[in-house]
This record gives structure tokens, C-alpha cells and sequence, in this order.
């Protein structure tokens, strides 16, 4: 079978035409409409948070999340450089110093005995990311910023459906943001949520994606805001995909299952997944022995068709923010040895058997 796998797409098989359909018979093209405020009542019951503000995109979700909570120039966040890009560049856009951490070997996740070590007096939030699904020792975290008052701000947008403790992410936080680019868990396009169970913060987001308009004043603004508002379209396909939630989420973890499972004897590692957590599986990521037959398995499965991704590369490497001191070992050991293998919930079993077959064949 030459197959062409890729390592993503999103599944639109549900109401997502029926609903952009409404949105253009009534015209409801822009940021008003019955599905930017039906999208938010949804989203923030699936996350068990008491507010969800739609946003333009997991980016922009960021950069509220930082103003709302008054992150500015002379401010440090912690953050773990083995992230995507947007977590870094957030925090450099509200003009405070992101200073990164390195990450732990088994989950991928940030370290927290790196966190504590990290904060100084200038210290004003930990950036949380719950890279490829595995969610981050939140309880840990928490407890440092009470103890340290620090804000603590969730990155969830490769976490939809992760949980802690039995917990949904993003509750722990003051504040926590998620994606729903075209290639996360559910998606709207492009789109973000900011959500929180703070009302405060969460009237601050509001007015602040809405161009700081003052409520109950045509034109009058009395704050600089931005305009991050999500589309009444990209809401109707969130909702639509909000209702197949739990379909995506129980066919991703069957998926990683087969893998991990079937891929056992093979030599590569798999994120360990740590107690009193659920992992959602944004992305099925394995570890090779070196970068070499990493790169080289991953001209194999091109050859066969199937599309992999290598992991993120760790943020304090970029010039951007480069920093001749600073060496984090894990991440720069870790990263170019991985690749994310397809892990779209609409894999067929078959597609599975031929990429597992494709992997173990490298190997012999
Ligand atoms: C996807 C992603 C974002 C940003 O999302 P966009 O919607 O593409 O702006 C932020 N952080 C992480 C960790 C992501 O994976």
C-alpha cells in the first residue's frame, strides 16, 4: 500500500457545514451571532471553568491572558524553552523577560525544581505549557506561585481534554489559554479561548478583545485595546466540533494505545505518562536513539508516504532569544531526537497497522 498519510487534518463531519451554512443565510458573518456566545457557554462547561472568552487565535489568547493580568516591561515569567514559539513571544510582546527553564526526560513537561530555582524578585508569573497533551505537575506549580505569589498562567492549547487529578487544565491557573488552529484537538480555523474562573479577569479579556470599548457608550474607549475577536463562522465550526469532542478525544487515546503497544519492541521511547494524570494526546510523539536515525527514519516514512514532524526546537536556541549562557540540556538533547507521528483521530486502523509496519521494517 502506497498510502499518504498525514501527520494531521482536521475532521469536519459533523454540523461544522450545517452551522457555516446559518452563518452565511443570515448573514451573521462577523463577531456578533448565536455562535460566539453559544461556542463560549460550551466550551467553558467542557473545561469546567466559569469563563470562556473566544478569541482570533491560541496566540492572541496569550497576549489577553498576560495584559489582563498586568505582565509588563521589567516583569520576568518562567517558561519552559521546549515549547511553540507563541508561548515565548507572548510575553515578549507585553515587553516582560521570558526566562526559560528546561524540561523534565520522562513527560516532556517543564521542571519544576528549575522553576523554584528560576524566580528572583523581578519573578511575576510561571508560564505553564502542557506540551503534546501531557499535562504539566500542576500541583507543584500552583504551590510555588502561592508561595512565592506568583500568577500562574496555563498554556493549554495542546490540552484540550487533558486532565489532572481528575481535573480539566487550565482551573489550577489564574488564567489559561487554548488553540484551535487547524491541526489541534478541536478546531475552528484559526480561534483561541482565554478561560478562568476569576470574573474579574474574565470582564478585563472582554474588554480588552473588544478594542476596550466601554460597555453602555457607543465609540467611547477607555483603555487600549485590541481587536481579537473570533468570527461568528469560526464559532459555528467550534461548536460543531465541541459536539464530537468526545469521539476526537477516545480515538486519539486509541490511537496512542496501538502505538505504544504495538511499537514496544521497537527501540524508540515514548513520552512517560505520570501519576493522577490524563494525557489527551494532541500529538504521538517518539523519541530515536540519536538525531541521525531520527532523520533517517523520517526519510523512511516520507518515502512510504507518511508525513512526521520533528519535535519543537527549543525556544532559547532562536536568535530572537538567544542566550550565550545558557545551556538547557534536556531540551537540546531531547528535541532533535523526536517526531510527532500522524495522530489525527480519523486514523484508520489499517493506516495504523501500515505506519507501525513501515517504523519496525526501518528497524530491521
Ligand atoms: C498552537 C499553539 C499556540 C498558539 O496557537 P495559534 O492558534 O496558532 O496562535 C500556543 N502555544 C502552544 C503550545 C501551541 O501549540
Amino acid at each position: 500500500m502506497k498510502a499518504s498519510i498525514p501527520v494531521y487534518q482536521p475532521e469536519l463531519t459533523g454540523n461544522e457545514k450545517l452551522y457555516v451554512q446559518e452563518c452565511l443565510d443570515t448573514s451573521w458573518i462577523s463577531s456578533r451571532g448565536r455562535f460566539v456566545s453559544e461556542f463560549e457557554t460550551e466550551f467553558a462547561k467542557a473545561v469546567t471553568t466559569s469563563y470562556a472568552i473566544s478569541v482570533s487565535n491560541g496566540t492572541t489568547a496569550l497576549h489577553l491572558a498576560l495584559v489582563a493580568l498586568d505582565i509588563g516591561p521589567g516583569d520576568e515569567v518562567i517558561v519552559p524553552s521546549f515549547t511553540y514559539i507563541a508561548s515565548v513571544n507572548a510575553i515578549h510582546y507585553v515587553g516582560a523577560t521570558p526566562v526559560f527553564v528546561d524540561i523534565e526526560p520522562q513527560s516532556w513537561q517543564m521542571d519544576c525544581a528549575q522553576v523554584e530555582k528560576a524566580i528572583t524578585s523581578k519573578t511575576r508569573a510561571i508560564m505553564a505549557v502542557h506540551i503534546y497533551g501531557h499535562p504539566c505537575d500542576l500541583p507543584t506549580l500552583a504551590a510555588l506561585a502561592k508561595q512565592h505569589q506568583l500568577r500562574l498562567v496555563e498554556d493549554c492549547a495542546e490540552a484540550f481534554g487533558s486532565l489532572v487529578d481528575n481535573r480539566h487544565v487550565g482551573n489550577i491557573a489564574d488564567i489559561a489559554t487554548y488553540s484551535f488552529f487547524g491541526n489541534k484537538t478541536i478546531t475552528t480555523g484559526e480561534g483561541g479561548m482565554v478561560v478562568t474562573n476569576n470574573e474579574g479577569l474574565a470582564t478585563r479579556v472582554r474588554h480588552l478583545k473588544g478594542q476596550g470599548l466601554m460597555e453602555g457608550r457607543e465609540y467611547w474607549h477607555d483603555i487600549v485595546g485590541y481587536n481579537y475577536r473570533m468570527t461568528n463562522i469560526c464559532a459555528a465550526i467550534g461548536l460543531a466540533q465541541l459536539e464530537q469532542a468526545e469521539q476526537f478525544l477516545a480515538n486519539k487515546k486509541r490511537i496512542a494505545a496501538y502505538y505504544r503497544t504495538n511499537l514496544a519492541a521497537v527501540p524508540v521511547a515514548f513520552q512517560q505518562i505520570q501519576d493522577n494524570v490524563e494525557h489527551s494526546w494532541w500529538m504521538v510523539s517518539i523519541l530515536a536513539e540519536t538525531a541521525t536515525v531520527r532523520d533517517h527514519l523520517r526519510e523512511h516514512l516520507q518515502r512510504a508516504g507518511i508525513e512526521t514532524r520533528p519535535l519543537f526546537n527549543p525556544v532559547h536556541l532562536m536568535p530572537m532569544y538567544f542566550n550565550e549562557g545558557l545551556t538547557l540540556p534536556v531540551s537540546e538533547t531531547l528535541a532533535p531526537r523526536g517526531l510527532n507521528l500522524p495522530s489525527w483521530p480519523g486514523l484508520s486502523e489499517e493506516q495504523l497497522r501500515y505506519i507501525v509496519r513501515t517504523i519496525e521494517q526501518f528497524f530491521r
